[in-house]
C-alpha cells in the first residue's frame, strides 16, 4: 500500500504536535544541561522544567508543587497507588474497579497477592460505576479508592467528582488515572475532589515515556524508587528534560481552544456512528450514549471478529479493544464486564479520533468497515 491508513487509533498513542517538537528540540541539542547543576547550562535546563511544571499544572487547575514528573502513565498509577499504601501501611484495603487499565489492574492484582484486601466494582451495562457500588465498600481500613476518569477502550465517564466527595468524607485517599481525558474534556482536580491523578505524555500529542502524578498537598506518598532528591523526593533520577518540554507545551496545546475542538470532535464521532448504524445492521455501541470521550467510539459488528474485521480494513488503523494485548482474540474484559457476552464482545472495534481527523477520513472508514463487514459475512 502506498498510504498509509487512517489512524483511528488514538486512544492507544497520539502523534507529536508540532509546537511539541519545537518546545523539545532545543533541549535535545544545544540546551543539554542537568537541571540539578548550578551553572548556566544546568540553570537553563531548570527553568524548562519549571515551566513545564507550571504548564501542567494550569491544565489541572493545581499548583506546580503538586505536579511530579514520571516516566508516563503507567508509572503514575504505579506510584501512586503502592505510594499510598506504603505511606499508610496499616491500611490494608484498597477499592478499585473492573475496568481499569492495566497499569492499575494489575498494580492492585499485586497488592493482593501480597497480602492486601482489594475490592473491585463493577460497571452498568453502560460501562459507569454507580457510587453507591463504590460506598458500600468502604472501610474503616481503606486506604486508597482508584478509579480511572475515563475508560480507554469505551471512552466512558465515571463519576469521579461524586467519588471524591465521598471518598473525602470517610478519610478514604482518591486517586483517577486520567490518561485518557486530558485535551478531551477539562480536567480540574479540585471539582474532582481527587488527591492523586495520572497523566500519561503519549495520549496528550506529547512523547512517549513521559507522564505525571498529581500529589495533592499533604497527600501521604512514599517513592517507588530511591536516589537523589529529585521531583522533592518522589521520583529520583535526572529529569528527562526535552520530554517534560514537551508535555508542558502539550498541556498549553490542550487547554487551547478545548470547547471547540471538543464539540467539533463529538459532531465526527456521531457523523462516522450514524455512517456505520445506517450501514451494519445490528451495530451495538458499547458504553455510554453520552457521558463518553468526545473521540471514542466502541461498537460490535455482529457475527464477527473485530480482528477479522479490522484485518479486512487495510484503509483505516484501529482496534479491537486495549492495544495493550493485542495478537489474542479472547474478549475484552472491559466489554464483557459490561454484561456483553464474550462471543458477542468479539466483534467490537474501537475508533479514536484526533486532532487531524477529516470528516473524509471518517465517512471512509464507515464505508470500508460496512464494506468488509459485508463481505466477511458472506
Ligand atoms: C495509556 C494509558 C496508560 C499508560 O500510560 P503509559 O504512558 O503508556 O505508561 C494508563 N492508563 C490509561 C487509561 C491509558 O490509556
Amino acid at each position: 500500500m502506498d498510504r498509509l491508513p487512517i489512524y483511528l487509533d488514538h486512544n492507544a498513542t497520539t502523534p507529536l504536535l508540532p509546537e511539541v517538537v519545537d518546545a523539545m528540540l532545543p533541549f535535545l541539542t544545544e540546551h543539554f544541561g542537568n537541571p540539578s547543576s548550578s551553572h548556566v547550562y544546568g540553570q537553563r535546563a531548570k527553568a524548562a522544567v519549571d515551566n513545564a511544571r507550571q504548564q501542567l499544572a494550569a491544565l489541572l487547575h493545581c499548583s506546580s508543587d503538586e505536579i511530579v514528573f514520571t516516566g508516563g502513565g503507567t508509572e503514575a498509577n504505579n506510584l501512586a497507588i503502592v505510594g499510598v499504601t506504603r505511606a499508610l501501611p496499616k491500611r490494608r484495603h484498597i477499592i478499585t474497579t473492573v475496568i481499569e487499565h492495566p497499569a492499575t489492574a494489575n498494580v492492585c492484582r499485586m497488592l493482593s497477592e501480597s497480602g492486601y484486601h482489594v475490592d473491585r466494582v463493577g460497571v452498568d451495562p453502560v460501562g459507569q460505576v454507580s457510587v453507591s457500588d463504590v460506598t458500600a465498600q468502604f472501610r474503616s481500613e481503606t486506604a486508597l479508592l482508584t478509579a480511572m476518569h475515563s475508560n480507554n477502550e469505551t471512552g466512558v465517564l465515571q463519576p469521579i467528582a461524586a467519588l471524591g466527595k465521598a471518598a473525602r468524607e470517610r478519610g478514604i485517599l482518591f486517586h483517577t488515572d486520567a490518561a485518557q481525558s486530558l485535551g478531551k474534556l477539562p480536567v480540574h482536580v479540585d471539582d474532582l475532589c481527587v488527591d492523586l491523578l495520572s497523566v500519561a505524555g503519549h495520549k496528550l500529542y506529547a512523547p512517549k515515556g513521559v507522564g505525571a502524578l498529581y500529589v495533592r498537598k499533604g497527600t501521604p506518598l512514599q517513592p517507588l524508587l530511591r536516589g537523589a532528591g529529585h521531583e522533592r523526593g518522589l521520583r529520583p533520577g535526572t529529569e528527562n528534560v526535552a520530554s517534560i518540554v514537551g508535555l508542558g507545551a502539550a498541556a498549553v496545546a490542550a487547554a487551547h481552544g478545548l470547547d471547540v475542538r471538543q464539540r467539533a470532535m463529538t459532531t465526527l464521532r456521531d457523523r462516522l456512528h450514524h455512517a456505520l448504524r445506517n450501514a451494519v445492521t445490528g451495530l451495538q455501541l458499547n458504553g455510554h450514549p453520552e457521558q463518553r470521550l468526545c473521540n471514542t467510539l466502541n461498537v460490535r459488528f455482529p457475527r464477527v471478529s473485530g480482528t477479522a474485521l479490522l484485518a479486512a480494513v487495510p484503509e483505516i488503523a484501529a482496534s479491537t479493544g486495549s492495544a495493550c494485548h493485542d495478537g489474542n482474540e479472547t474478549a475484552s474484559a472491559v466489554i464483557v464486564a459490561m454484561g456483553v457476552p464474550a462471543e458477542d464482545a468479539v466483534g467490537s472495534v474501537r475508533l479514536t479520533l484526533g486532532r487531524s481527523t477529516t470528516q473524509a477520513d471518517v465517512d471512509l472508514a464507515a464505508r470500508a468497515l460496512a464494506a468488509a463487514w459485508q463481505r466477511l459475512l458472506g
